[in-house]
């Protein structure tokens, strides 16, 4: 068994194809005529966007539009002016169009690889394909067609390029290995677009696994089974066979209400970390977004981000989602959020130390910067401004005090904005639950946090391996938590939602219904799955569950009586 990294879910059984990269040589050679040279450059650079484009509508036809965007990204790539300009120059100089071009490109994908962005980096596979594409359109080598693969192929390759990627028929190619590509990778984004399921990063997978193998690709666990037994194939036909039943039951809730057996309606949005993110809300059906984490936009950089580059993230995520609810959390840093040039100091305790609300209150202009982002947004969309780590009404009042100061400030200048703005809390820390009642009559809205609100109730630090075995949500004393924070909530007549992992755990589901909350804040691909979980139920028997759950005195207890109702 070979592992590597889970990039596109499922299970595909077939036989390898390995797609070799052929061997793209020549001899570097000076050109006598310089000029003609350029002209068989430029002939092989229009050939390539030509089969480039030719490419992205094959995409557009098999894996959608955002996949054929990543194709069309190549046209601007191939047709860069420093690139293309410094390629003539070089040869102008007396080099042949190979050597002058795989010499600038090099240069770009090393000045590429460097970079800390992922998606930087990114970039540096596709110069790396475009190199290969036109050193073959110049050589004359004929490119492996993936399209000629019959039925049950898995791709083995060192890297899937977008170009192969055009070529796949869906019902062909039933998996994919790669040995390099992460999660995030175009290869990795292409797998799942076309649904094949797609384990990358197998290291010497191409050393290892051999042309026409019988192989399992499991794409969910990140493993590749050579060779597989009898019984072992048998296995995981059964659960390909499960993996497409469920997903085709779930393909039913798309575009559906978010409703109750009785018909209750719910919200179900998403928790997102980058304006991008928006984009994968709307993909996987969400309806708007619970939960912006904006300390993402701090991290991976040497600076605060500034007041414009904050307000294009967050106007881009509301334009996006085109009028959904947008709840933008103020920055939340500090316990395992670390920013290191924020300079927080080192603390003995630091989830229970200097953070979140707390830093931000003490850093006014910091906290300053980002409330005017949000509020220059909110004329774009339904935006609405959430407080992290709230434990007393004073943080609450202080916070909504700067808003109103910021407000007037943008009315004076005549900057829009959304004069009713709501603002809200995370309920995630056992003070702000327990005075939940006193603070539902000054935030417009709670959001339960039960990451950290199992957390802080139950005294224990889930990456401690020592105390992890306290941390669930299903503990009594949590669920107390979780029904006074809503109880308190829908008798002041505020929404209560919730964006802690708990929100898309089946067997919490019930008690949240029936508890009153209004709204689920879940990652994207959970989306479909939590609202079948939901449209499971109606109040009345979910009713019936909770009471039986908060009757029961330990975790075990309640947790295995939930499996026995889900
Ligand atoms: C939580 O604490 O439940 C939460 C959603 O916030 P985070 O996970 O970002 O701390
Ligand atoms: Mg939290």
């Amino acid at each position: 068994m070979l592992k590597g990294t889970a990039a596109s879910d499922g299970i595909g059984i077939g036989r390898i194809l390995l797609l070799e990269e052929t061997t793209l040589e020549y001899t570097p050679h000076a050109v006598d005529d310089p000029n003609a040279e350029v002209e068989r450059f430029r002939r092989a650079i229009d050939q390539l966007v030509a089969d480039t484009v030719r490419d992205a509508a094959a995409l557009r036809e098999t894996a959608g539009e955002k996949e054929a965007l990543i194709m069309e990204g190549h046209i601007s790539l191939i047709n860069d002016p420093a690139l293309k300009g410094e390629t003539e120059n070089l040869i102008l100089g007396g080099q042949c169009a190979e050597a002058a071009y795989e010499t600038m490109c090099d240069m770009f994908i090393g000045i590429f690889s460097s970079m800390e962005d992922e998606m930087m980096r990114q970039r540096a596979a596709d110069v790396r394909d475009i190199k290969a594409g036109l050193l073959r359109i110049l050589l004359g080598v004929k490119e492996v067609k993936v399209s000629d693969a019959p039925k049950g192929t898995v791709l083995l390759t060192k890297e899937l390029t977008p170009s192969v990627t055009a070529g796949i028929k869906k019902g062909n190619i039933v998996g994919i290995i790669t040995e390099t590509g992460g999660k995030t990778s175009h290869s990795a984004i292409l797998a799942r677009a076309l649904e094949i399921p797609a384990v990358l990063s197998v290291a010497n997978a191409t050393g290892t696994l051999k042309n026409g193998q019988p192989v399992i690709v499991d794409g969910s666990a990140g493993i590749v089974i050579p060779e597989p037994s009898f019984d072992v194939l048998n296995e995981y036909a059964e659960k390909r066979d499960k993996f497409l039943r469920e997903k085709a039951e779930l393909e039913k809730f798309r575009g559906m209400k978010t409703k109750g057996a009785d018909g209750a309606e719910y919200e179900l949005v998403c928790n997102i970390g980058k304006a991008d993110d928006a984009n994968k809300v709307v993909e996987f059906d969400g309806e708007g977004v619970g939960l912006f984490r904006t300390e993402f936009l701090f991290m991976d950089r040497s600076s605060v981000p500034t007041e414009e580059e904050q307000f294009a993230a967050y106007q881009k995520a509301a334009l996006v989602l085109k009028g959904k609810p947008l709840i933008i959390r103020t920055l939340d840093i500090g316990g395992d959020k670390e920013i290191p040039y924020m300079g927080l100091e080192k603390e003995e305790n630091p989830f229970m130390g200097f953070r979140a609300i707390r830093y931000c209150l003490k850093n006014r202009e910091l906290f300053r910067i980002q409330l005017r982002a949000i509020l220059r947004a909110s004329a774009f969309g339904d935006i609405k401004i959430m407080f992290p780590l709230i434990t007393c009404v004073e943080e609450l009042r202080e916070g909504k005090a700067m808003v109103e100061d910021i407000k007037r400030e943008l009315a004076l200048l005549g900057i829009p904005f959304n004069r009713n703005i709501d603002v809200g809390i995370m309920v995630e820390t056992a003070a702000a639950a327990a005075i939940a009642d006193v603070l539902a009559k000054e935030a417009a809205f709670f959001s339960i946090g039960t990451n950290d609100l199992t957390g802080y109730t139950m005294a224990c630090d889930r990456g401690n391996g020592n105390v992890a075995y306290l941390y669930s949500a299903l503990q009594p004393a949590v669920l107390r938590m979780i029904e006074r924070t809503i109880r308190c909530g829908r008798e002041a007549g505020i929404p209560v939602g919730m964006c802690g992992e708990a929100a898309a755990n089946e067997k919490l589901i019930p008690l949240l219904i029936s508890f009153g909350l209004t709204e689920f804040s879940v990652s994207a691909p959970s989306v479909l799955r939590v609202r079948k979980c939901i449209s499971k139920w109606t109040k009345a028997e979910a009713d019936r569950v909770a009471a039986k759950a908060m009757s029961l005195s330990t975790e075990a207890e309640v947790a295995s009586y939930l499996a026995t109702v889900v």
